[in-house]
């Protein structure tokens, strides 16, 4: 893979630039490096439940404090985005899922029906910690009674400091059998949210990196929409996990983490440059 035609970015962000509220080597390098180069870039997340909003507060605390929130695509808002291109305003939905999705849909011009007896268009599902069964049954008979079944992702497990937790896609998994219909989902490895974030940069899919921790999700999604990738292996995916034989999912490159990425892509004499003045300034 060439760096020198890359002309657009996606980040993943957890494991890639940062674990919970701590921010990995070489983030504010980064940063840096895509201000110094002018190359265009966005950040491409799983997580529903949080607003683009509070990521960008989240980057202004890690000492970020300019990166706009239109370059911020959680799933919640690739679906709000997504089922505007298909839906009219005030088209009624019924939502399982928490704030960043409801806002995401809200603020797309959306109708977040709690109406038992009205059958929404879409019945659409993100992760949520305070689902009951009520809640699933009536997520189940809407869908039964003709409502679109959407998404925001189909990851089963999400890591928490006490090991593996249900993800968005447990609820959609327990949806999808209780419904025997497949759900259609916008969140990585899916197209929609790749069409969606390619977009927005306006680079072409062979021009674009995708630069993630996961190869089910981040590599696999890039690569079937076409893009180039790069594996980091500060989050989920080991060098065992690539070697392993009965793994068939490959970046283009991997690295240790963001410094190695950088000083293969901004170069060595860059990567010690900054390293310098960096010294230079404490
Ligand atoms: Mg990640």
């Amino acid at each position: 893979m060439k760096f020198s035609a890359i002309q657009g970015v996606i980040f993943d962000m957890d494991g890639v630039l940062w674990h919970d509220n701590t921010p990995l080597a070489g983030f504010d390098d980064l940063f840096a490096w895509l201000r110094e180069s002018g190359i265009p870039y966005a950040f491409a997340t799983n997580n529903s439940s949080k607003t683009p909003q509070a990521y960008v507060q989240k980057f202004a605390d890690m000492g970020i404090p300019d990166v706009p929130s239109a370059c911020i695509f959680t799933s919640a808002v690739a679906t709000a985005q997504h089922l505007q291109s298909r839906y009219m305003a005030g088209t009624p939905l019924f939502v399982l899922g928490m704030a960043g999705i409801r806002t995401a849909l809200d603020e797309a011009g959306f109708d977040l029906t709690e109406d038992e007896a009205q059958v929404p268009q879409a019945v659409v599902v993100g992760i949520d910690f305070n689902m009951t069964y009520a809640r699933l049954k009536q997520a189940t008979l809407h869908i039964r009674n003709g409502a679109d079944f959407i998404a925001t992702n189909a990851d089963k497990t999400y890591p928490t400091p006490e090991g593996l937790a249900p993800g968005a896609g447990s609820i959609v998994a327990a949806l999808e059998a209780a419904t025997d219909q497949q759900a259609e989902v916008i969140g990585k490895p899916a197209r929609p949210i790749f069409d969606l974030v390619l977009k927005y940069l306006g680079t072409p899919a062979p021009n674009t990196l995708m630069v993630g921790d996961r190869l089910d999700t981040d590599i696999k999604g890039g690569r079937d929409a076409g893009m180039k990738t790069a594996l980091l292996f500060t989050g989920a995916t080991t060098p065992d996990h690539l070697m392993n034989p009965h793994n068939d999912i490959w970046a283009d490159v991997a690295y240790e983490g963001l410094p190695d990425l950088l000083k293969a892509w901004a170069g060595d004499a860059w990567w010690l440059a900054r390293q310098k003045s960096k010294r230079g300034r404490k």
